[in-house]
């Protein structure tokens, strides 16, 4: 099991589950919501998923056409992007963990978009946009 919260701690959550997949993703709107070079995120499966409390203090805000994002209402602590075209899994913002979650990054994304203040200094594999969907 994994736990995590908010800043301001009114929103807690539970995994009973791993997480994986776990990017840096460097776009712009990661960027913002984030208000840091880039966002670290993992997929978790919906199922093995719950707010153990203040699931009344998660608002939400439709990103884009392919996403909604949630975030504390008290605090502004990014919590999850939720893709719109996939139930399967959402990516959950991994610096809202309270434990160890095992995974390690395993890729840079959005590096297109990346800001130009900041250098990438590790040797993981890093696609200008999505894993699949770059120019091979
Ligand atoms: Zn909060
Ligand atoms: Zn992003």
């Amino acid at each position: 099991m994994l736990t995590g919260s908010c800043l301001c701690r009114a929103v807690r959550y539970r995994i009973d589950g791993a997480i994986d997949h776990v990017s840096h993703c460097h776009c712009g709107q990661c960027r913002k919501a984030h208000g840091a070079a880039f966002g670290s995120y993992g997929h978790v499966r919906p199922a093995e998923f719950r707010w153990e409390s203040g699931a009344d203090a998660v608002a939400s805000y439709r990103a884009s056409a392919h996403a909604t994002r949630t975030f504390c209402r008290h605090c502004g602590s990014t919590l999850q992007w939720i893709p719109a075209a996939h139930a399967e899994y959402f990516a959950l913002a991994l610096g809202t963990l309270d434990d160890d979650p095992g995974a390690r990054p395993e890729r840079h994304i959005f590096v297109g978009s990346k800001a130009p203040w900041f250098t990438i200094t590790d040797e993981l594999p890093q696609f200008a946009t999505y894993p699949g969907a770059d120019p091979a």
